[in-house]
């Protein structure tokens, strides 16, 4: 059994223009799918790196926007936590006003504290000792403390101070009475530049758009700022909606101003109802993975573009080499056997006489089988030729070779054109006997044709057979059966043509040849 390299084997898969094909697209294929993963996986880190940016920096206004304001509800706290005091009522306007607010907290964006009684007038002011005439029952934050009877803290939807003309948004505290009834607010003021200036700290202008919600969903500042902007509500905007649904998160929703779609980050400021929010579009994110995505996709296109191109070109090339293979071998073939062939009859011609004789020779020896050769010529042939002309006798070796073939039956047994007007023929496995009656049969079909041959004794065309055989287990060389046929075939001539002679019917002297 023939055992193959594995180099072989691959060598030989690799000759198959469709195994190779099939191996160089499930190449490219999955080099195709690798880069596409690898793409997305970029592609979701750069998500992840603006998520993680967004969420610090939410974190950081967070914290400071949730502690001042504590702050200054705390401040509102100790007023009225103070206005509770009975002694306060009685102090003088000095000391009540250090009592209230000598806790406040001051600081830049911070506006001054008013307390307004149970009709809105404002009865106590952090700004000075002696308050102002001012009536405030219409604010949003009065009406509301009329309307409910908790004592948490207020936020109020920014609006434009009727003090100071600036976007603020007010804090304010229930007073109660002991009995729980309204006794007035105690409330204060947040400038939205505050928080214009905590945003501007925070550096949030790297971000893209940073937005803080106040109640009702209205717009306490937006980085980048726009004035016209400020006090708008976007409480209709789908994405605020799902700002409001959860504590926080991201999400990728459509722009609450403007086109298109941005990748929302988000948090809720602690127990406050504010909410703040980043705001990306997403062709920002990806301005950089783009530029990536093109740069690796386009290489890894061309490469594919390139595999796919050579293996077609080697596949073309693979194919013409086979069909110039296929045509070669297919012209080897005709010329093998042009070159074995008779060009008159048609049957082997010497060439391929010797090698088969040779073939059968060996066979017969080895099996121990006999082998006979019959050698054929026409009778007075040259005559035949004088008389009729070449062209007629062409036609005479045609008939002598169709009639060879017409008596050889058996499929080991081959008729060959040795000569001019020479024939022979090789019988494997066939013993002298059989042997004759073969050269008999043509010698009788041949003259059967009654081709008249006038040149001739038997005034038709003719033929004198030699037979001989390789008695069993004898081996000299096939010469020797040649020579021995040849010596038959020139005793049937000498003995008058149109006949059979065997080697053995000659006598001794033939029989000693064959013996060795
Ligand atoms: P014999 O009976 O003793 O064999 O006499 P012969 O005339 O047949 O023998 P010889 O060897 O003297 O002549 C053979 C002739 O065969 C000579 C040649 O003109 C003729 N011959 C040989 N080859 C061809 C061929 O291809 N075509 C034709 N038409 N004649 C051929
Ligand atoms: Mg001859
Ligand atoms: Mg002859």
């Amino acid at each position: 059994m023939t055992i193959r390299s594995p180099f072989a084997l691959f060598g030989r898969w690799t000759h198959s223009a469709r195994s190779l094909t099939a191996f160089n697209l499930a190449c490219v294929a999955g080099l195709c799918s690798v880069s596409a993963v690898m793409l997305w996986d970029m592609r979701e880190d750069a998500t992840r790196r603006t998520e993680i940016t967004s969420r610090s920096l939410l974190q950081v206004l967070e914290r400071d926007i949730a502690r001042n304001i504590e702050l200054y509800g705390l401040s509102l706290q100790a007023v009225v936590d103070g206005m509770k005091r009975p002694d306060v009522a009685q102090a003088s306007p000095e000391l009540r006003h250090m009592i209230l607010f000598d806790r406040s907290a001051t600081g830049l964006g911070f506006g001054f504290i008013m307390v307004m009684n149970a009709t809105g007038d404002l009865v106590s002011s952090s700004q000075s000792i002696t308050p102002r005439a001012l009536n405030r029952a219409d604010g949003e934050y009065f009406q509301y403390f009329i309307a409910h009877s908790d004592d948490g803290l207020h936020i109020s939807p920014p609006a434009i101070s009727r003090l100071t003309g600036q976007w603020v948004v007010m804090l304010s505290r229930r007073l109660s009475n002991p009995d729980g009834s309204f006794a007035g607010v105690v409330a204060g003021a947040i400038h939205l530049d505050y928080f214009r200036g905590l945003f501007a700290a925070a550096g949030v202008a790297r971000i893209g758009t940073v937005t803080l919600y106040g109640p009702g969903g209205s717009i306490l500042m937006r980085e980048p700022f726009e004035q016209q902007l400020l006090g708008k509500s976007v409480a209709q905007q789908p994405s605020y909606q799902r700002i409001l649904a959860h504590q926080d998160g991201s999400f990728v929703g459509p722009a609450m101003f403007g086109e298109g779609e941005r990748r929302f980050v988000f948090t809720h400021v602690r127990d406050q109802p504010l909410q703040l929010s980043t705001a990306i579009p997403l062709a920002d994110i990806y301005t950089d993975w783009w530029q990536k995505a093109l740069i690796l996709g386009g290489t890894v296109l061309a490469l594919c573009g390139a595999t796919i191109g050579l293996t077609w070109l080697f596949c073309c090339e693979l194919n013409r080499r086979r069909a110039a293979e296929m045509a070669t071998s297919a012209l080897n073939v005709e010329l093998e056997q042009l070159a074995t062939t008779d060009g008159l009859t048609g049957l082997p011609n010497r060439r391929r006489f010797d090698e088969v004789l040779a073939q059968e020779w060996s066979r017969a020896v080895r099996t121990s089988q006999p082998l006979s050769l019959i050698l054929l010529d026409a009778d007075s042939f040259k005559g035949f030729n004088d008389r009729y002309g070449h062209q007629k006798g062409d036609e005479a070796l045609e008939l002598i070779a169709r009639s060879m073939e017409a008596v050889i039956s058996r499929s080991d047994d081959t008729g060959y054109r040795i000569g001019g007007e020479e024939f022979a023929v090789i019988l494997p496995d066939t013993g002298e006997e059989g042997a004759k009656i073969v050269a008999s049969r043509i010698q009788e079909t041949v003259a059967g044709w009654k081709l008249p041959h006038a040149s001739s004794k038997h005034e038709v065309l003719t033929v004198s057979c030699g037979v001989a055989q390789i008695p069993e287990g004898i081996a000299i060389e096939p010469a020797v059966l040649f020579c021995t046929a040849d010596a038959a075939l020139y005793e049937a001539k000498r003995l008058g043509r149109n006949c059979v002679r065997v080697s053995g019917s000659v006598g001794s002297d033939l029989r000693l040849v064959v013996g060795g």
